[in-house]
């Protein structure tokens, strides 16, 4: 198949809620007809809505001419019947985020789509195998994880589920390449790898709210490192209900009281984030402008000392550390188990998905500014101060910090040999 012949002309975006309006602006706007399928009428009226803002906005700010800008609008069209995915290249799947659901949209595209048809799906979580198993072209079916505001974000991890083809995979890059985006290859776990790393970094911001830092104070010391937004600042963007309910579905949580014990409070009285006006942070009435919640600090108190949490002042180098280093053990674990190609490509998911400063290189490749020994000890210590829990070192981590290595001579290593 020459690259040509990968091209997507005409797609289907099944599900018109925040991603799939997304997704169908940015194919419009890069010359592919679109069909925008949801079974509710207002939700198709919504996304509508939401693609001419896109591309009104995308022309007041001189990056589409008007005429680019009506012909974008008018190659999306919508529909309630899923008999419009039938001759297409691709059809991106974006409807909620539900297995039981999913399967049952697979099972009715296998029914409806021309043979070679590429299916994707953009779930942030679900295992990519289990919605292929619906299915009976699981060589067809890929993730494709876009990232919100998907018109703008540059990143899409491409997920190879365990029969994906490399056709499919090739497919799905070439879309990538037409669009303007960058696809990243990984394999297929929970969270894949942008997010399986985001729980680490979290993890360690939810325990030390917990232990007495501030979400202003920890965002503050993060945002200087270079982070473009503090996790706190994230968490209200994206929505703590977001979170919530995934955590909820998961059976493979530790046990541990503390964890993410503080977003689920503030869920469950009903402070969302930005959406609310009231998350980590309270919002001004244009729902952008932080500030600190003097209601979050008394609720934060008040569980850790029903927890037995003694509060404490935290540094800005534990900040960094149990952040920064969280993320860096849960990367090395991701190239072990092989579903991170290699250290940059972690890196470049997380510049381009997660606002990890580029200045840095990335998380892998700033541990290996800091050194893969001083990354190791600081894990030995922070499981000597926090406990082994979470501080174990991944061994790949573990082996090259004892010999001092780097993770750009593992990969240098890893392609010598290839
Ligand atoms: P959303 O709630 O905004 O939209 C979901 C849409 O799916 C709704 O319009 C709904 O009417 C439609 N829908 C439900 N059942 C349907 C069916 N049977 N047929 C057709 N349409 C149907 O959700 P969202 O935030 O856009 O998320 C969609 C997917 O993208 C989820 O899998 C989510 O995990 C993933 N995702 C979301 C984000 C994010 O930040 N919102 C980021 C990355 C990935």
């Amino acid at each position: 198949m020459s690259d040509t012949s990968l091209e997507v002309r005409r797609m289907a975006v099944i599900g018109a809620g925040t991603m799939g309006a997304g997704i169908a602006t940015s194919c419009a706007s890069h010359g592919i007809d679109v069909a925008l399928i949801d079974t509710q009428a207002a939700a198709l009226e919504s996304g509508l809505r939401r693609i001419r803002a896109a591309l009104d906005g995308a022309v007041k700010k001189g990056r589409l001419s008007a005429a680019a800008g009506a012909a974008a609008q008018a190659r999306v069209s919508v529909t309630s019947d899923i008999a419009a995915a039938g001759a297409v290249d691709l059809v991106i799947e974006a409807v909620f985020e539900s297995l039981d659901l999913k399967q049952d949209i697979f099972r009715k595209l296998d029914a409806t789509c021309a043979s070679g048809t590429l299916l994707a799906t953009n779930t942030s979580t679900l295992d990519v195998d289990a919605i292929a198993s619906a299915t009976t072209r699981r060589e067809d079916v890929v993730g494709m994880h876009f990232f919100s505001p998907a018109h703008i974000m540059r990143l899409v991890e491409i997920v190879r589920a365990r029969d994906t083809s490399q056709t499919s995979i090739a497919r799905a890059l070439k879309l990538t390449e037409q669009i303007g985006k960058l696809g990243v290859v990984v394999g297929n776990c929970f969270g894949f790898v942008g997010n399986r790393m985001l729980y680490a970094y979290g993890r360690e911001n939810q325990l030390m709210l917990l232990e007495g830092a501030s979400a202003e104070r920890i965002d503050g010391v993060l945002e200087e490192f270079g982070m473009a937004m503090g996790p706190n600042a994230v968490g209200d963007l994206a929505g703590l209900d977001v979170g919530y309910r995934v955590r909820r579905e998961r059976k493979d949580l530790p046990d541990d009281v503390r964890y993410f014990r503080v977003a689920d409070l503030l869920v469950e009285s009903g402070r969302l984030g930005q959406k609310t006006g009231r998350g980590m942070y309270r919002y001004a009435a244009d729902a952008r402008t932080r500030a600190p919640d003097a209601e979050v600090a008394t609720l934060i108190r008040a569980e850790a000392a029903r927890l037995n949490i003694a509060p404490r002042d935290i540094g800005a180098k534990e900040i960094i550390e149990r952040c920064i280093y969280a993320l860096i053990n849960e990367g090395a674990a991701l190239l072990e188990d092989g579903i991170a190609a290699s250290p940059a490509d972690i890196d470049l998911i997380w510049c381009n998905g997660y606002g990890f400063p580029k200045s840095r290189g990335g998380p892998m490749a700033y541990a290996d500014t800091v050194g893969l020994a001083c990354v190791y000890d600081g894990i030995r210590r922070l499981a000597g101060e926090h406990g082994a829990r979470y501080w174990q070192a991944a061994p790949l981590l573990a082996d090259l910090g004892r010999r001092n290595s780097s993770f750009a001579a593992w990969q240098a290593a890893r392609a010598a040999r290839t």
